[in-house]
């Protein structure tokens, strides 16, 4: 059985909340808009109502059904932008997961830098399943500053993929195997922004009645700078 805990929350500076999430079928996803005026929250909510329509009431669903959902969100919010021109620039990021437990698998689906995490069972380690498909992440790989340095740094805001953004977009994909006491994790940068692994897989670990909230509210007590979402899926 999946348990399923979810939040969001527009955060104690930003005026409105550009992050959207969905949830159907065992299908999970996290979408962290972007663009000036409202054109974020459309095309978030365009992300998660287009994977809904794509993949709700499907049979099999795997990584290549997610990434083909992902590009037909792709194509709406470039049509909308097309006939928006006043929208240029608007777009966000997908970061999806489904749990089949039927076979004993998770598949997942990313653009962008909001990200997937697994925490085993009794590890106490989380694993982060996704890679951020951001500037500064690109100059982590390559050595050119740390990964602390990252988290301050003036360009940190800046995706190198996000889902209407670009023509040719290239969806990152993945599977694995999972069970019993496994817990998976999809959340926005609004929590990365505040919480360190480490203390995300502690406040996990603690078995809060709702980790999603409580994850929410640990990133606003830390000073909430960013919208934050958080999807919490527990194999039981
Ligand atoms: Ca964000």
């Amino acid at each position: 059985m999946q348990q399923v805990y979810k939040a969001t929350d527009v955060g104690l500076v930003r005026k409105g909340n550009e992050d959207n999430f969905a949830v159907f079928d065992t299908v999970y996803a996290v979408a962290d808009g972007m663009g000036g005026e409202a054109a974020g929250e459309v095309a978030s909510q365009m992300l998660v109502d287009t994977v809904q329509q794509a993949l709700s009431g499907r049979e099999h669903i795997d990584a290549g059904a997610m990434q083909s959902a992902i590009l037909a969100a792709n194509d709406a919010i470039r049509d909308y932008v097309r006939e928006h021109p006043g929208c240029e620039g608007m777009g966000t990021t997908a970061t999806m997961l489904h749990v089949d437990e039927g076979r004993g698998k998770a598949y997942w689906a990313h653009v962008g830098d909001s990200r997937l995490y697994l925490l085993r069972q009794g590890s106490g380690q989380l694993e982060q399943l996704t890679q951020d498909h951001s500037y500064v992440e690109d100059l982590v790989r390559e050595g050119t500053i740390t990964r602390e340095e990252a988290k301050n740094h003036p360009q940190r805001n800046m995706l190198t993929r996000a889902v209407g953004a670009m023509e040719n977009l290239v969806v990152d994909t993945g599977e694995l195997a999972v069970t019993n006491g496994d817990t998976l994790l999809l959340a926005t940068d609004g929590l990365m922004k505040h919480m360190t692994d480490e203390e995300i897989a502690r406040q996990l670990c603690q078995g809060k009645d709702d980790p999603a909230h409580s994850l929410v509210e640990q990133a606003l007590n830390a000073g909430g700078r960013d919208n934050v979402t958080v999807v919490v899926v527990s194999l039981v």
